[in-house]
């Protein structure tokens, strides 16, 4: 486990073609180091390596959602959905997160790997914000909410 730079927490495993497709080309070239994803929301490193390099926002051409307090907000990478598309998916009659999806075309795009800056599937981020969205209109009557969300 190799801890962040800048928050001290936990980085998580990425691979070289994710870091490669996200970062600018002013940070080449990348070395041979593995590096890190810092998952931390607010923290400005995206990735690091155990050596003590860290590629920051600035460094990174993707908006990685959370790390971002401002619009646009990306929530499915490879459909190129973002927050704002499922508000107002909402908003003009979206009841369900299957209509989300079907309205949105949100998820099962499939090449995370390269397109999520995590390089992680983005149904992780998208699934609880839907669900966040719908229930906050009350149109959720399951408990998914999770405390502080
Ligand atoms: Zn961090």
């Amino acid at each position: 486990m190799t801890d962040c730079p800048l928050c001290e927490r936990p980085g998580l495993d990425v691979e070289r073609i994710t870091v490669a497709a996200h970062t600018k080309e002013a940070q080449w070239p990348l070395g041979d180091d593995p590096f890190f994803h810092c998952p931390t929301p607010g923290c400005d490193a995206i990735y690091f390596t155990a050596a003590g390099r860290v590629l920051r926002k600035a460094d990174v051409k993707t908006r990685v959602t959370f790390k971002e307090r401002s619009s646009p907000r990306p929530l499915c990478y490879c459909k190129q959905v973002t927050e704002e598309d499922v508000i107002k998916a909402i908003e003009n009659g979206a009841s369900t997160f299957e209509d989300v999806k079907q309205i949105t075309g949100i998820g099962g795009g499939g090449q995370c790997k390269v397109t999520n800056p995590a390089g992680r599937c983005c149904s992780r981020n998208y699934r609880p914000f839907i669900d966040g969205e719908l229930a906050k209109r009350g149109l959720l009557k399951q408990a998914l909410i999770q405390p502080g969300l």
